[in-house]
């Protein structure tokens, strides 16, 4: 019991550490984004519902069930649904960072494939980011649609809106997002002096197999949505703006 307890405040420290980290590297604004870890049994412990994530305190975490009923008090994100999904679809999960990392995201709303980075770094870190096709967020459809990418990839990137990375622990989680985050920098540097072209095929099956991973099979959704140019322009800013206004409610952002 002892052991559980001191495991937790651990826990709840790195998430406030790992929070702070995301938000003065620029991987979101201060209300931005949402971690978590799988705390023992059936508990998932998250950040809190409109929280800076410069200035968390341990005790601002949220704990919370697999169903997302909250276990003691607080608020979580209503971002929360995704977390939930890569847990109940993924045993091997056990932290979730979901971030709005601004290059991946500016790369994404371009239309350019996030799959084909031109970085060989990001396969040894987590293998090819894919690209979900775009829901609209605090819906019901963001858990559903990401649950089937999570079930089979690392890192998801969420059109119009950001990042969600996974891993057995934070520090993992965390490093997927970052590197997928740098990686998306460079990519954006090449292009402003130039015309970078993706790794060839073979030579990516080539780095899979010397980083000891395999690329996603048959009855994954794909890297790239069948339809790239929609993805990064489905859902009309009228609709994405009334969504997230709704969201807002009278009481702050979601
Ligand atoms: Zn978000």
């Amino acid at each position: 019991m002892r052991r559980q307890r001191i495991s937790e405040e651990r826990q709840r420290e790195a998430i406030c550490a790992t929070a702070r980290t995301i938000w003065e590297r620029g991987l979101g604004a201060a209300g931005d984004g949402n971690l978590s870890v799988r705390l023992g049994g059936d508990l998932v412990l998250t950040t809190p519902s409109a929280s800076h994530k410069g200035k968390l305190q341990p005790q601002d975490l949220v704990v919370v069930d697999l169903d997302g009923r909250v276990r003691g008090a607080g608020r979580p994100s209503s971002e929360l649904v995704l977390h939930l999904a890569a847990y109940r679809g993924r045993p091997d999960v056990g932290a979730v960072i979901h971030a709005h990392p601004p290059h991946a995201v500016a790369l994404q709303m371009a239309g350019v494939p996030l799959s084909e980075l031109y970085v060989s770094e990001l396969i040894f870190a987590f293998g090819q980011p894919a690209t979900a096709p775009y829901t609209t967020p605090t819906t019901t459809d963001v858990g559903r649609v990401l649950g089937a990418y999570l079930r089979c990839h690392d890192v998801v990137l969420m059109p119009r809106h950001g990042s969600v990375s996974v891993g057995p622990d934070l520090d993992t989680a965390f490093l997927r997002l970052d590197a997928l985050e740098h990686s998306a920098r460079i990519a954006l540097l090449a292009r402003s002096v130039g015309q970078p072209t993706p790794i060839p095929q073979d030579e990516i099956r080539n780095l899979y197999q010397v980083a000891g991973k395999t690329p996603v099979g048959a009855g994954c959704p794909p890297y790239e949505p069948e339809d790239r140019a929609t993805a990064a322009t489905e859902g009309s800013d009228e609709a994405l703006i009334a969504a997230v206004l709704q969201a807002l409610g009278p009481r702050g952002r979601p």
